[in-house]
């Protein structure tokens, strides 16, 4: 049977409004304004600044206070997400561990693994990779072959996981394994390891990407030893854990301000004496992303008043990365008479980056599937 949407209308509260100018001092007093900002959040990583950010508050922002957290609402944390993206901070070294890993451990974990993983979170000293992806297992998950064989204390651990970003600069990588053989309930028999990205018998190797960078990796496991207590929560409950996880991926403000900064350049560019044209194309950019924005804000209200919009995060993250990739392609187009160097830079960055745009988290295909079902109409 057809079901329909919900997008309720919500506006952000008084008090997560009221951080913005806090975050955006910070990154005012912090970032260096002659450096080109990053046109993609995936893509710039800066240890000093994720420390700098912890010091200030401003990660592990919703988590309670025992664990050092901020013990703040998810709409503030969406402002200053929002605002972190808007300015193109380099946020590659925290962001898996403060927006995933944390909340992982939080839900899931064992309360020996909160007290020591989340405050070196926040202190920015941990780092996260996440290792879901294969190289012969992408969107089904469930058919991933890396295993883990019950020894004494522990699990030895063998396989490979593939595109795992950053795995050469963080410290540990969150990964799903098989510990029983496949059955035919294809999701149960998985569960998830905390792997010490320096522990013996891993091997990290860099794959060069589009833009001649090394920010994601391929990671060889060869009989590494995984301690009993870096089993995340229960062995066996891995997938659980993994669509759990999916679920905080997919409808924040990363999702449509990954090409943020080339709107920003396009606008200075034409400022002054802009054709139609280009204000027209300016204004379709500006209100397409007011829409999604709205969206995405509707979800965060659902999210923090107890409800799981699974349909509507799916859609946002559809719509959004579309919207993402198609940025980078209308400014390219748009006829800039003399464009100056850091409109070219910007512009470069981001036409690298856009393709995995529509891939990473989940790709348009899956998304759509997962709509189709959350519609009634699969
Ligand atoms: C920049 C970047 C960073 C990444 N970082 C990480 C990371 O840190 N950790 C990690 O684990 N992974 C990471 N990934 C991997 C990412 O999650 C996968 O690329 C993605 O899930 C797709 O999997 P795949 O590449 O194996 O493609 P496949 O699953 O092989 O898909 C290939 C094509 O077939 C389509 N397809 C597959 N199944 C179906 C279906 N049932 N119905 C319709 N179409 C289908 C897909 O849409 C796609 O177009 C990253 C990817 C990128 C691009």
């Amino acid at each position: 049977m057809f079901q329909g949407l919900t997008f309720e209308p919500f506006s952000l509260p008084e008090e997560a409004e009221a951080i913005r100018g806090e975050i955006r001092q910070f990154l005012a007093d912090t970032l260096d304004p002659n450096e080109l900002p990053n046109s993609d959040f995936n893509a710039g990583d800066n240890a000093a600044f994720s420390k700098k950010l912890g010091e200030a508050g401003f990660l592990g922002m919703t988590w309670p206070e025992e664990y050092g957290g901020g013990g703040k609402s998810f709409l503030e944390r969406y402002v200053v997400t929002e605002e972190i993206l808007a300015a193109g901070a380099p946020v590659g070294c925290h962001w898996i561990a403060d927006r995933q890993s944390g909340p992982l451990m939080l839900k899931f974990g064992t309360e020996e693994q909160r007290q020591h993983f989340l405050p070196k979170i926040i202190s920015g000293d941990y780092f996260f990779s996440i290792g879901m992806s294969e190289p012969d297992t992408g969107s089904d998950l469930a058919s991933i072959r890396t295993s883990a064989t019950k020894v004494d204390g522990g699990w030895l651990l063998n396989g490979s996981k593939i595109w795992t970003s950053y795995a050469h600069t963080n410290h540990f990588m969150v990964t799903l394994v098989r510990t029983e053989p496949p059955s035919e309930n294809r999701h149960a028999g998985m569960s998830q390891f905390v792997v010490d990205l320096h522990a013996e018998g891993v091997k990290v190797t860099g794959i060069r990407n589009l833009s001649n960078e090394e920010d994601f990796n391929q990671v060889f496991f060869d009989d590494v030893f995984i301690p009993d207590n870096m089993v995340v929560g229960e062995p066996g409950n891995g997938w659980e854990q993994v669509i759990s996880e999916l679920g905080y991926e997919r409808s924040g403000p990363e999702r449509f301000l990954s090409a943020f900064r080339v709107i920003v350049e396009y606008a200075r560019e034409i400022e002054g004496n802009p054709t139609d044209e280009q204000l027209a194309l300016l204004g379709r950019l500006a209100a397409h992303l007011v829409t999604l924005r709205r969206m995405s804000i509707s979800v965060a209200g659902m999210l923090e008043g107890g409800k799981l919009p699974i349909t509507e995060a799916a859609l946002i993250k559809d719509l959004g990365n579309t919207y993402e990739r198609m940025v980078p392609e209308l400014v390219r187009l748009a006829s800039i008479e003399k464009p100056s160097r850091r409109f070219i830079d910007t512009l470069n960055e981001c036409v690298l980056h856009a393709p995995s745009f529509t891939l990473r988290g989940g790709t348009r295909e899956i998304l759509k599937g997962v709509i189709a079902r959350g519609l009634g109409l699969r």
